[in-house]
């Protein structure tokens, strides 16, 4: 019944955490933050159907800002801006979370927030240094509203 859907889909909310629904780094679109904004990379930009665009540093686990296809309005691809000085122009805040948030902490965030994408990280101490944080992948919105039906659907 009604009810016992309900509880169900929470407890899948509850009990899951960002890490089981995440998109995984090595999956993600992602730019290099010194790469050039020509007519090459708009296009891939453009053919990745992604809204929003993580800019890395160096390695794909140093995540530094992120570009929203729409800060693209403006930019002619004949003027070959880097992208490092649009993705500092706009300079949307990046949110992080940690893996073992749950699926229901992370939709309050998303809720509250303007941003619906978070960058999952963990604490990464194998190897002999100090723990270091280190990114796992992204989650939205999407990935939570999947989940809920999912679990919906398992419950019919
Ligand atoms: P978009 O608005 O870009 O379509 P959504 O928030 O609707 O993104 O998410 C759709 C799916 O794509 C989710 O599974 C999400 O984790 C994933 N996703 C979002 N941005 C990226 C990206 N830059 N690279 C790879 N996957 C992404």
């Amino acid at each position: 019944n009604e009810f016992v859907r309900e509880e169900f889909s929470k407890g899948a909310l509850r009990n899951k955490t960002v890490e089981d629904v995440l998109t995984p780094l090595d999956k993600c679109f992602m730019l290099n933050a010194n790469s050039v904004l020509d007519f090459k990379s708009m296009s891939m930009i453009m053919q990745s159907g992604y809204t929003r665009i993580p800019v890395y540093e160096e390695e794909r686990t140093n995540l530094v800002d992120m570009l929203y296809v729409k800060d693209l309005a403006l930019v002619d691809p004949d003027d070959c801006v880097p992208l490092s000085t649009i993705s500092k122009f706009y300079n949307h805040p990046l949110h992080f979370v940690f893996n073992d948030t749950k699926l229901d902490a992370v939709l309050e965030e998303f809720k509250r927030g303007k941003s619906h994408l978070a960058i999952v990280q963990k604490v990464n101490n194998e190897g002999e240094g100090d723990p270091f944080y280190e990114a796992m992948g992204l989650v939205t919105l999407e990935d939570v509203i999947e989940e809920i039906i999912r679990s919906e659907i398992l419950d019919e």
